[in-house]
């Protein structure tokens, strides 16, 4: 049989809703969510706005740094990638690959790299100059602990991080990672996180603390968004504080 008649036959089966099992820490062990296809297209659709709003457009390249497990979000930035007509490569981002992370970002020369990690950025600090390499891409979309190394070489990242099962994307006017108001809700006590999942969302979530230090920001935002912003604790600490 041809290939083209196999992938014919192939898209009429039944394919189960069920896209992924999240799995994310608490403070007292960890919660699973199930994640279906049409909420991954409801999120990818979502990705796709806010890489939209940072200029991101057809014909230019990124660099996504991301781990397998973390598929439930780096499949949404995929999704908006490939909407958005933006060729890619993916490294992993821990530490250990930050090798394919250099390579990539000299073949490729990424109008935007995307998930950068505290991990890859102490791997590459050995090699390269880490200001040298980010100043030059104009967008940066770094997890909350790289965000403060970044600043200190002269980069300016903006935030991306997941919150539980949610995903956080700051916008340009980077004062704070909007989440997507339409499925879930944010909050915080005691200066910690915590997050619940919306009605429209087939697993339901309970307001569920997560043990991250923030703040939450409501309100429109200059961009002109009502998402409610997370402020990370971690990515507004001094270096010297870290250490
Ligand atoms: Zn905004």
């Amino acid at each position: 049989m041809a290939r083209a008649d196999t992938l014919a036959r192939a898209r009429t089966l039944d394919r189960p809703p069920l896209a992924y099992l999240v799995r994310f820490p608490t403070p007292d062990g960890s919660r699973d969510m199930e994640l279906t296809w049409a909420e991954l297209a409801r999120d990818t659709a979502w990705v796709t706005a806010r890489l939209r709003e940072h200029g991101l457009t057809a014909g230019q390249r990124a660099l996504l740094t991301t781990s397998g497990f973390e598929g439930f979000w780096g499949h949404a930035v995929i999704g908006a990638l490939r909407a958005l007509k933006v060729p890619y490569g993916i490294a992993e981002a821990m530490g250990w690959d930050h090798r394919r992370t250099a390579v990539f970002h000299r073949e490729l020369a990424p109008h935007a790299v995307i998930g950068l990690s505290a991990e890859t950025l102490e791997g590459l600090a050995g090699a390269a100059d880490l200001g040298e390499m980010f100043r030059t891409t104009p967008l940066v979309l770094a997890r909350p602990a790289a965000v403060p190394v970044l600043r200190g070489v002269g980069v300016t990242a903006s935030v991306i991080a997941t919150v539980g099962p949610a995903l956080a994307l700051e916008c340009p006017e980077r004062g704070g990672a909007h989440v997507n108001a339409a499925e879930w809700r944010v909050g915080v006590r005691d200066g910690q996180l915590s997050v619940a999942a919306g009605e429209e969302r087939v697993s339901p979530l309970p307001e569920t603390p997560l043990g991250i230090a923030g703040d939450v920001l409501t309100g429109r935002c200059a961009c002109g968004s009502e998402d409610p912003r997370v402020l990370f604790a971690e990515a507004n600490q001094s270096l010297s504080a870290r250490s």
